[in-house]
């Protein structure tokens, strides 16, 4: 199976090229940050609990992704591989995925790491809260607060990553076409 993290921070373009990886390699998408905003459509129970915590630029509890990845992982069982976008998003959440990915024997191949300067993530972010509903990328203190705790929290996981061996650095200044290109680069060394 090929089991892709793709990682960096809010801003960095994870939904936009896990949305082309996917394509090209007939992968299954796994986004947490999506499904938990689908739960937060639909109203349902966690779809309340997690927009207290989307709303103020925080991350949702480890154990309520967990929960969520768990139960896609085990509706998709005929698929090459999964692209995981914003998740793992603490040491935590990484350690349980490779346990559950052990119990299938299918670990991770590599994470991805979008690398982007803080002043292209901040005005990505401001745009995009211009052109959709996503309430977290409207308010400038909201989006730093969220780069802080990517810092704090998020950047640990690379690390972990990097202590297995499956880190990739990607380049992720310039154009969708040129950083997917970069990123397939690296994908087909390994396959
Ligand atoms: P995203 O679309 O990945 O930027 O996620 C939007 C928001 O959902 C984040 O700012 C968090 O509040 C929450 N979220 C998404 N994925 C996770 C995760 N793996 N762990 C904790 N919170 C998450």
């Amino acid at each position: 199976m090929l089991n892709i993290v793709l990682f960096g921070p809010p801003g960095a373009g994870k939904g936009t090229q896990s949305q082309k990886i996917i394509e090209k390699y007939k992968l299954q998408h796994l986004a947490t940050g999506d499904m938990l905003r689908a739960a937060i459509r639909e109203q349902s129970p966690i779809g309340k609990e997690a927009q207290k915590y989307i709303d103020k630029g925080q991350l949702v509890p480890d154990e309520m992704v967990i929960n969520l990845i768990a139960k896609e992982l085990e509706n998709h069982h005929d698929v090459p591989g999964f692209v995981f976008d914003g998740f793992p998003r603490t040491t935590v959440q990484a350690k349980k995925l490779d346990e559950m990915l052990e119990a299938k024997n299918a670990p991770i191949k590599m994470m991805l790491a979008l690398e982007v300067e803080y002043d292209e993530l901040i005005a990505r972010l401001l745009n995009r809260g211009k052109m959709s509903d996503r309430t977290d990328d409207q308010d400038e203190s909201i989006i730093r607060g969220r780069l802080d705790i990517y810092n704090k929290t998020t950047l640990p996981v690379m690390d972990y990553y990097k202590a297995q061996g499956k880190y990739r650095g990607v380049n992720g200044m310039g154009t969708i076409d040129e950083i997917f290109g970069r990123i397939c680069e690296v994908i087909d060394n390994e396959m």
